[in-house]
């Protein structure tokens, strides 16, 4: 035969194999239920759209929109890309769908892969996977802001992520922030020669960005550039005001972080990050912010958002370090039938137990006592269900527990029972 070369995965991508997706499960049903307390439903996006929507909303200077997509065209000359972000694909279809008739705020949330052409290292994939809720509606209610944000620290306390920071920042609406930013950028060519090539290109592109450089040799310069607290107009600093306020009614305690500023054009406001314990330098498990004005930039009515995205490769690898996943057994029960007269007994008794939701493995063909025991053993099986003529016999079975090899004999409702407890 030929030989054949392998084919691997792509740079950047990668697979989630049953010990781990098993957890991955987990913490997505504690979204769910978590985020269903709070009256959110789900919404299920495309995992492409229009490039267009993308550059419109997340903006065409940033470096999401600039290098990292994956766009291509497709035949009837549409340019389309993987979509590096969901919030502009829940906006597009809250207009699409009318949702502004809903009564009361609409809340969604979503989950689902995201794709960025990025430099693949720790926490940082070119498909990478986000959980996000967005609220949409006439109000901006600093208590939406503060009541997402609890809503968070719910879900992360329910999968029990534990040392989080919440760095929490105002960045002005349109008026004062595009003051703020003229002040901001007056400044940085004052300092520029002092900057890096990054940082001095941004003064031109993005000045908020550079508050955002990791930069050492550029930290002391920007501790001493103006900060947009001191530029909000009345009404934003009225709102975090407030949403301070809500936030302390809520016992969430926070990190006030002027240098907050998120790469996305679309924020407004509120802005927050939430950092995690034993990720290195892709510490970011959250993100999230206000962007009232979205909706109406891709061609809706005039309405108010926040949301948030969760990066879920990077809360699992949290959970990892701290030691949080909890190896789950994948098989409670193993039958191991003899003869073949026992089988049709197997098989009856397979389907029962796995009728009450528990874990069965049954071998399709008859295997030997000790291969069948030595097989249950491996896969970590808690119990072995032993079926021999005898059993038939006296209409019992004999269950033996593997960490012990403690054998009893039990009925089948005493079976059910037992692995049920357990
Ligand atoms: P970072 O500053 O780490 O690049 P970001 O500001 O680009 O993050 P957002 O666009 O706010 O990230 O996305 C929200 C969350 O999604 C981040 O806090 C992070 O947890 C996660 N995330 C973003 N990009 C990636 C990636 N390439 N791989 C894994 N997770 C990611
Ligand atoms: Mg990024």
């Amino acid at each position: 035969m030929a030989e054949r070369q392998q084919i691997r995965a792509i740079k950047g991508v990668r697979d989630i194999l049953p010990l781990e997706s098993r957890a991955w499960s987990r913490v997505e049903r504690a979204a769910q239920d978590v985020f269903g307390t709070f009256g959110f439903a789900e919404i299920r996006l495309p995992i492409f759209e229009q490039t267009e929507l993308f550059a419109r909303s997340v903006g065409a200077d940033t470096d999401i929109v600039g290098k990292e997509m994956y766009t291509f065209t497709d035949r009837d000359e549409a340019s389309i890309s993987l979509r590096p972000e969901a919030t502009a694909s829940v906006v597009r279809a809250y207009i699409e769908h009318g949702m502004h008739t809903l009564p009361g705020d609409v809340k969604l949330y979503y989950m689902g892969p995201m794709f960025r052409r990025e430099r693949p290292q720790k926490g940082r994939y070119r498909q990478f996977y986000q959980i996000g809720a967005e609220v949409l509606g006439q109000s901006d209610a600093p208590g939406i802001d503060a009541e997402l944000i609890e809503m968070l620290f719910a879900f992360f306390g329910r999968v029990g992520l534990e040392g989080l920071t919440l760095d929490l920042n105002s960045i002005g609406c349109k008026e004062c922030r595009s003051k703020y930013v003229e002040v901001l950028r007056a400044k940085l060519l004052y300092v520029k020669d002092k900057l890096g090539a990054d940082s001095q290109r941004r003064i031109e592109t993005n000045p908020l960005r550079v508050l955002d450089s990791k930069a050492p040799d550029e930290q002391a310069i920007i501790e001493t550039l103006p900060r947009i607290a001191d530029h909000l107009c009345e009404a934003c600093k009225t709102h975090f005001a407030e949403v301070r306020r809500q936030l302390d009614l809520r016992g969430i305690t926070y990190n006030l972080n002027w240098r907050l500023v998120r790469g996305l054009d679309y924020y407004m406001r509120t802005t927050f990050e939430i950092i995690a314990p034993g990720l290195g330098s892709q510490n970011a498990v959250c993100g999230g912010g206000r962007y009232d004005g979205l909706v109406e930039l891709l061609g809706g009515l005039p309405t108010k958002g926040i949301g948030f995205a969760i990066g879920e490769d990077r809360l699992m690898l949290s959970l990892e370090a701290a030691a949080k996943l909890a190896a789950e057994p994948s098989v409670d029960a193993f039958i191991v039938w003899m003869g073949a007269a026992t089988q049709a007994t197997a098989i009856k008794v397979a389907q029962r137990l796995r009728g009450a939701g528990i874990k069965v493995e049954l071998p399709p063909e008859e295997f030997k006592f000790k291969k069948a025991l030595g097989l249950a053993d491996k896969l970590g099986a808690r119990y072995a269900i032993l079926i021999g003529e005898n059993e038939i016999a006296a209409g019992k079975f004999t269950l033996k527990r593997l960490a012990d090899a403690v054998q009893t004999s039990v009925t089948e409702v005493e079976l059910l029972e037992t692995l049920r407890a357990n």
